[in-house]
């Protein structure tokens, strides 16, 4: 089955008013107007705004790095689906590992962060991947199954149009150190057999999955080749315009 690629754009917590702005517009110019594959920008929450005006009348859609597992309600600090989708997001990252790992997000708020989006109307581009040491170990299936399957507890068929999964392995991200492609192939067709076993073949068929873990224009393309590969969460290379576009141009075949 032939699916769309999807390429994001994850800032984390880089960008000014200002750069964010003119981060997003550069993207916006640089693509000119292709539609032949999706393209997403996640910057930092407060930028949202700002990022959504700019590519406004665009085909780039815009995205959250986290979301609320509740939609209203005395939570200092959070902010809920509903108010992500209200300032222009179509999206949020659930579960990256900077989330799961630095932040001690369990499998548990994961899930329940993944049904408020989805209940709100928010995709969500759910994100798994073992450690170094899971891996070394032999557990990077058992790690993936464990993920999923928590993260995706009580959701129906009908919810799977509205999920992405990211396979990120954490010991890739930020790293410069980018799983070789049998790897990634490996592990989405994996993923994408297990979800497939959660929620049904003919989702799993239409199942986005992408790649995260330093993704360079010299890798998006042999990566993106492979037939369970749909496309790339992209952090520190999407910082640059130059950089994202290129490995946009790149995953594009
Ligand atoms: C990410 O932030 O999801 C990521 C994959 O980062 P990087 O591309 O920098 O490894």
């Amino acid at each position: 089955m032939s699916r769309r690629k999807l390429i994001a754009g994850n800032w984390k917590m880089y960008t000014s008013a200002v750069s964010a702005k003119e981060l997003a517009l550069a993207v916006v110019d640089g693509l000119g107007g292709r539609t032949d594959i999706d393209v997403a920008l996640f910057p930092p929450y407060p930028w949202l705004g700002i990022v959504a005006a700019a590519v406004a009348g665009s085909n780039v859609i815009v995205g959250a790095q986290n979301v609320s597992f509740a939609n209203e309600g005395a939570y200092t600090g959070e902010v809920s689906p509903t108010m992500l989708k209200e300032v222009g997001c179509t999206y949020s990252l659930v579960g990256h590992s900077e989330r799961r790992h630095g932040l001690g997000e369990t499998d548990d708020l994961l899930n329940r962060k993944t049904k408020a989006a989805l209940a709100a109307g928010l995709k969500v581009i759910f994100c798994i991947g073992e450690t170094l040491a899971d891996r070394e170990a032999g557990r990077t299936e058992a790690i993936l199954d464990r993920q999923l399957t928590a993260g995706l507890l009580g959701l129906s068929s009908a919810d799977a149009e509205m999920l992405v999964v990211a396979y990120e392995p954490v010991w890739a991200i930020g790293t410069g150190k980018v799983a070789t492609t049998s790897q990634a192939q490996e592990a989405h067709a994996f993923v994408r057999h297990r979800f497939g076993e959660l929620l049904g073949a003919p989702a799993a068929a239409k199942l986005t999955i992408q790649y995260g873990g330093s993704v360079k224009p010299d890798n998006a393309a042999e990566l993106m080749a492979q037939p369970d590969i749909d496309g790339a969460l992209v952090g520190g290379a999407s910082l640059k315009a130059d950089s994202f576009l290129a490995i946009v141009r790149a995953s594009a075949i």
